[in-house]
């Protein structure tokens, strides 16, 4: 198959710094959109892929999937995108399209497996996939979104896949009225989790370990926010919510917050630590409470997400850098050092 190269930013080894280097992007097949990216998102699933912490990586990766651009160019059998459209590209790029998890427009569940956008095989070129830290983006159409026209289109950018990925249980465990929902973690989903969860009026309590973000959670909408250090305030809490998104990137213990569910509650762990977490017998049958998991969301799931977050007035409180800058954002993510998203102007990458 024909291939384009494309500058782009990634690395060869785990652990190395990312530089400039340039990868071959698929040539626009009948059905695809080629997007040039205005905007990424660095979402903590990169810091971990690139950290080697879910394993060995095809080797040049270039990470990024939280990506917003304008169509340059589309197939001849592509009648939903024209050259010029405002588009975004989030983690899912393919998917078998024919399993009953794709036909009821669950892709991130394909029985196939479904491919990601950055560092899965290309089922199209037979090559690998590669992110969005670079100048253009080429897939099937079915995997791009129609981009609202966010006023700020950079902090929109983290919407594709830390808006999608709770955006998705907040609809599945029905956050609204009469709800309590609590979120553990403010960081780049936890954040836009409050704003989404009170969007759609459920009563939002946040869990922190950083005192320094106990007021800043009030300004991002929460009604109640708890530092989970402090015992006395956390047992305030005990059997009182209905369901709390864990957003959490390292290993922690999870049945402090089993215990603060209502019976029937479910703590949704969107959070990937690499280690194994443990539960207590007793945290979830006493209560018939859940531990359950969540995958970003389907493509239909996330165009009605981008629309619901143009319509809240929802984006991300994102800090934007220049591409040549990307290693000192990485690790300053690893510290917990972002108010709460970093996101990359592509525009700094020259052709
Ligand atoms: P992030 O911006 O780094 O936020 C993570 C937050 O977790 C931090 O801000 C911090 O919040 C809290 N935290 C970090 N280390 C902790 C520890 N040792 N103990 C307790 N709390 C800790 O990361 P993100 O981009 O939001 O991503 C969060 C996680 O979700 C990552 O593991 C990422 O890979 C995963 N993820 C999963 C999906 C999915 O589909 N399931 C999609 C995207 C991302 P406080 O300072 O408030 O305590
Ligand atoms: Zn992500």
């Amino acid at each position: 198959m024909n291939t384009k190269q494309v500058k782009a930013y990634g690395t060869t080894a785990i652990a190395e710094p990312l530089h400039e280097l340039t990868i071959n992007r698929r040539t626009v097949q009948a059905h695809d959109v080629e997007m040039e990216i205005l905007y990424c998102g660095i979402c903590h699933s990169d810091l971990h892929q690139i950290n080697g912490d879910f394993g060995p990586f095809a080797v040049p990766i270039v990470p990024g999937h939280e990506m917003v651009g304008r169509v340059t160019a589309v197939g001849a059998h592509v009648t939903n995108f024209k050259a010029g459209d405002l588009a975004a590209i989030g983690c899912i790029v393919d998917s078998c399209g024919h399993c009953e998890y794709c036909n009821d427009g669950l892709e991130p569940f394909c029985d196939e497996g479904v491919t990601y956008s950055f560092n899965s095989n290309d089922k199209v070129s037979g090559g690998q996939t590669f992110g969005g830290f670079s100048k253009t983006y080429v897939c099937h159409e079915k995997y791009v979104l129609h981009m609202p026209s966010f006023t700020n289109l950079a902090a929109a950018a983290p919407l594709l896949c830390a808006g999608i990925t709770v955006y998705s249980p907040l609809k599945h465990w029905q956050a609204g009225p009469g709800k309590k929902v609590g979120i553990l973690g403010i960081g780049g989903l936890g954040h836009i989790a409050i704003k989404m969860a009170k969007a759609m009026g459920a009563h939002v309590t946040v869990f922190t370990t950083s005192a320094a973000k106990i007021e800043d959670a009030k300004r991002l909408g929460a009604d109640e926010a708890v530092l989970s250090a402090d015992a006395e305030q956390m047992a305030k809490y005990n059997r009182k919510l209905h369901f709390i998104i864990d957003t959490v990137s390292a290993k922690h213990d999870v049945n402090v917050y089993l215990n603060l569910l209502r019976h029937d509650g479910t703590v949704v762990l969107v959070g990937l630590p690499p280690e194994p977490l443990e539960i207590g017998a007793f945290n979830v049958v006493l209560g018939r409470r859940s531990f359950a998991g969540s995958n970003i969301g389907g493509i239909a799931e996330t165009q009605e997400m981008l629309d619901f977050c143009f319509q809240h007035n929802i984006t991300a409180d994102s800090e934007i850098i220049n591409i040549q800058d990307v290693n000192e954002a990485f690790e300053r993510l690893a510290k917990g050092d972002v108010k709460y998203r970093f996101v990359i102007d592509m525009a700094s990458l020259k052709n």
